[in-house]
């Protein structure tokens, strides 16, 4: 990647953005608007200054605690806000200024949410994934996948998993994936298509089952409940970046 100043301007753009993240994390699980008030300590509820407000350097300054009431800050902001601006970097990077940038930032922008949002409270919010479908096959009118894969993309995402859910539930009477993964994936499917959708699954179940095992063996309990959101978020964004070499190669074994 050439570090030239779009690249810098981009990742300086992206520490911003996702500063907004951050808000969007803590907010939507608590039914919250995420536009008003200004942001607070979540403790003492003092309105934050400006200079507490500048991504990772006030973490950094204020030594991961609130000013008035020693509240610890997650380290999970400034990473947000880091990965945000690698991401925004990687982005401008593999696209360019184009429709297929913003495309590719908006959708990992909401993985970065759905990441956070799945890990810390085990829900994929609808706000994210219902308009997700729809905005994603909106821009596929416009950019890769095009409209066609991008709607073969929806249906396999959210009809796939749907008959896996049902059937695991008539089975083993338990829930298997979830109805937010459900959507999520149809998200996947229509930013990406159907292709690297099913590329996203088969990597998320993998790492999800790896993880998971690991539970298992260390004695963690079968009963805890990894968040598949969170591994579908993670293997979206490797399947942008890895993807089309992977199903390429793949394709070549039967072409
Ligand atoms: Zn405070």
């Amino acid at each position: 990647m050439d570090l030239d100043a779009g690249a810098i301007i981009a990742a300086l753009f992206g520490l911003l953005v996702g500063s907004f993240l951050n808000v969007c994390i803590f907010r939507l699980p608590r039914g919250e608007s995420i536009v008003w008030p200004a942001s607070r300590c979540a403790r003492c509820n003092r309105a934050l200054d400006w200079y507490e407000n500048i991504p990772v350097v006030s973490w950094l300054v204020l030594r991961a605690r609130c000013r008035t009431c020693g509240e610890p800050i997650s380290w999970m902001y400034p990473l947000v806000e880091l990965t945000t601006a690698i991401v925004f970097a990687g982005m401008y990077a593999l696209y360019g200024p184009s429709v297929l940038g913003v495309s590719r930032l908006l959708f990992a922008c909401s993985m970065i949410v759905l990441f956070v949002i799945d890990l810390e409270h085990r829900i994929l919010p609808n706000v994210i994934t219902i308009p997700g479908i729809a905005i994603g096959f909106v821009f596929s009118l416009f950019a890769p996948p095009g409209w066609l894969d991008s709607l073969i993309g929806i249906a396999l995402g959210g009809a796939v998993p749907f008959a896996i859910a049902e059937a695991y539930l008539r089975l083993r009477g338990e829930e298997g994936l979830g109805m937010g993964d459900v959507k999520m994936l149809a998200m996947i499917g229509a930013f990406l298509g159907w292709k690297l959708m099913l590329l996203t699954l088969v990597l998320a179940s993998f790492t999800g089952s790896v993880i998971g095992l690991g539970f298992l063996a260390s004695g963690y309990g079968r009963t805890y409940a990894l968040p598949f959101g969170t591994f579908l978020a993670i293997a979206a964004l490797a399947a942008i970046v890895a993807g089309d070499p992977i199903v390429a190669w793949y394709a070549s074994f039967y072409y």
